[in-house]
């Protein structure tokens, strides 16, 4: 079967009612009350086709924040305004296999890869800005325009975020030391890092901005060019290999699609060519994957061939 069609709406309101029937597993994020308090039963999806359309089901347009989903998004920006090959010389490309937390330096002093919180707080350091709150202006900025819509800061995250990170702060301190963080001072690193963490978006948001990878870095319906073709490649190679924590292999060989997941419960999945996808639902596996939001693309893409490596 088609997936794209008339009948999405209806395709994607029956696969969700499928998993949530099946599915009530895993656990809300609770490292900061505001996570702690998302409603458990919430879920949504939208899809978004490279030719601006979107489709939706259940909570497609509740707000929640961006947490790790924002990574690939802030490495795209950083390759783009400063070359892949700058980039890497702070962080590398190899899947870590370890939690999102761990202290995980290469040989060269580089973060295994930047969607491990290591690897993302030295990426967002890398974004050219004179002090911290301009570097994150820029990210939002951004964000925003992979949305298509000004993005904010959820003020009572990052102020939780803010308070309680300090394993992030010493993630910081480490790469400084290495001489891959990309700023002599840690809080220009790690407070937009909290920030963009802390941005709301809908499923519809980041199936827009995951369809602007798809349509290779141009947003679909604002048709402004983002990010180059060369970095949606970068990126969506990254998510490719490291973008489900310490689940990524299991992911590729059972979804096969490029995806990056946050512990707010949101993921984005990519099609290339054809369309990105936005879930949500707070529940996590002990990765820190949302349950009902790996059980949604493992059912489309079961049930519609979206395997990279199926026979088109
Ligand atoms: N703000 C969280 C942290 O850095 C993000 C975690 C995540 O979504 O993986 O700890």
């Amino acid at each position: 079967p088609r997936l794209l069609g008339d009948a999405l709406d209806r395709t994607l309101a029956e696969t969700m009612a499928g998993v949530a029937r099946r599915t009530s597993a895993g656990r809300v994020a609770d490292y900061i009350p505001e996570l702690a308090g998302a409603d458990p039963d919430a879920f949504g999806v939208t899809l978004a086709s490279v030719l601006g359309r979107t489709y939706g089901a259940g909570d497609a347009s509740t707000e929640f924040t961006i947490q790790s989903v924002s990574k690939p998004f802030v490495y795209a920006f950083a390759c783009d305004e400063l070359g892949a090959d700058v980039v890497h010389r702070h962080v590398g490309v190899e899947p870590s296999g370890e939690p999102f937390n761990a202290i995980s330096l290469d040989g060269r002093g580089r973060p295994e890869n930047p969607f491990i919180n290591a690897g993302a707080i030295v990426t967002t350091s890398l974004v050219p800005a004179p002090d911290a709150g301009e570097r994150f202006a820029r990210i939002r900025d951004a964000l925003s325009r992979f949305a298509g819509r000004e993005l904010d800061v959820d003020e009572d995250v990052h102020r939780s975020e803010a308070t309680t990170g300090h394993r992030n702060r010493a993630l910081a301190g480490l790469a400084l030391a290495a001489g891959t963080l990309g700023t002599d001072d840690v809080d220009a690193a790690t407070d937009p890092y909290f920030r963009q963490c802390s941005l709301r978006v809908t499923t519809r948001d980041l199936a827009l901005m995951a369809a602007t990878l798809a349509n290779h870095g141009v947003h679909p319906l604002t048709r402004e060019r983002v990010v180059g073709e060369r970095t949606a490649r970068d990126t969506l190679s990254v998510m490719a290999t490291c973008g489900m924590y310490d689940r990524s292999g299991a992911w590729a060989f059972r979804v096969g699609l490029p995806a990056k997941s946050g512990v707010g419960g949101g993921i984005v999945a990519v099609r290339p060519g054809d369309f990105g996808i936005g879930v949500f639902a707070p529940p996590l596996d002990e990765a820190g994957n949302s349950v009902r939001g790996v059980a949604m693309l493992e059912d489309l893409s079961a049930t519609f061939g979206l395997h990279m490596f199926d026979h088109a």
